[in-house]
């Protein structure tokens, strides 16, 4: 018989979407090593599973899809679930993310609609769940995965850099509403990462990067996930409104 996951009564709840591979799955991990009871997130029945057996009775996997129109519905009813089942959510991890890397003039209206509903107004519509339990609580970190070209700008990136910019300026925004209820948003602003999201670079292209990157090498899953541990632990209580970069020295700024 398959062992289900037990949690005790003091053990916190956080949520870490896109936790079946690549960086959500490091998080996943470095929450749980950090005493959480983590509800990892994936697209499909068969990648909550498998979050469910890597987090063993530390946590469990479960179906959430994002960018879909009735998106707003399926957030709410998701949160309303798991805070039901297991209290309030104390660390939300906004980590879901895809890109659609194609110059701007060759762009669709829905690729680019897509990109931007993923990317941010699912992070949106999560927080929003969320913040009445973490408010309760008067404990909450929301931490939202950015990246390096927020800032640094990528051609053929013009949708996907403009979904994390923004994600970037509704979190310091966020981080001063919700302050006075010890809720900290922050972001990680990851660089170039090997996972299967840039693992589709060309071989030309990576050499390139990699010369660009002081460090000289690909981030690992766990670099973004130690930052993320940081900024949701209790020792980041003072830090908010905040964007980590996490990218070998690629971008200085
Ligand atoms: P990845 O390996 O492609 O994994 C993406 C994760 O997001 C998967 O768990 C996937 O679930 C989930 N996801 C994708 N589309 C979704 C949707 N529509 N609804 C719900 N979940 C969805 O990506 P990654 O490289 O780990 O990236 C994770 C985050 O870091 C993203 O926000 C990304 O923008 C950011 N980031 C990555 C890099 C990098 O170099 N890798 C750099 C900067 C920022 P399924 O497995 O079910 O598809």
């Amino acid at each position: 018989m398959m062992n289900q996951p037990v949690m005790s009564e003091q053990q916190k709840i956080a949520v870490v979407t896109g936790a079946s591979r690549g960086i959500g799955a490091a998080i996943a991990t470095q929450l749980r090593q950090q005493g959480y009871f983590v509800l990892g997130t994936a697209t499909t029945a068969t990648g909550a599973d498998a979050i469910s057996t890597r987090l063993g009775l530390q946590g469990r996997g479960s179906v959430l899809a994002l960018g879909q129109p009735d998106m707003n519905l399926t957030i709410k009813q998701w949160v309303k679930q798991v805070e039901s089942e297991f209290g309030p959510i104390r660390v939300l991890v906004n980590n879901a993310g895809m890109t659609h890397d194609q110059l701007l003039i060759k762009m669709q209206p829905e690729d680019i609609q897509n990109v931007l509903n993923v990317n941010l107004m699912a992070a949106m519509q999560l927080c929003q769940q969320v913040l009445p339990g973490m408010s309760k609580v008067r404990f909450g970190r929301i931490i939202n995965i950015s990246s390096v070209v927020a800032r640094m700008g990528n051609a053929g990136q013009t949708s996907y850099a403009a979904s994390k910019a923004a994600l970037e300026g509704f979190s310091r925004s966020l981080a001063q509403e919700m302050g006075r209820r010890q809720i900290t948003v922050n972001c990680v602003a990851p660089g170039f990462i090997a996972t299967d999201m840039t693992q589709t670079l060309a071989s030309e292209q990576q050499a390139a990067l990699l010369a660009k990157i002081p460090l000289a090498r690909l981030g690992h899953p766990e670099d973004v996930a130690a930052a993320v541990g940081f900024l949701a632990s209790e020792a980041a209580g003072y830090i908010t409104g905040m964007v980590l970069p996490v990218n070998g020295g690629l971008y200085l700024d």
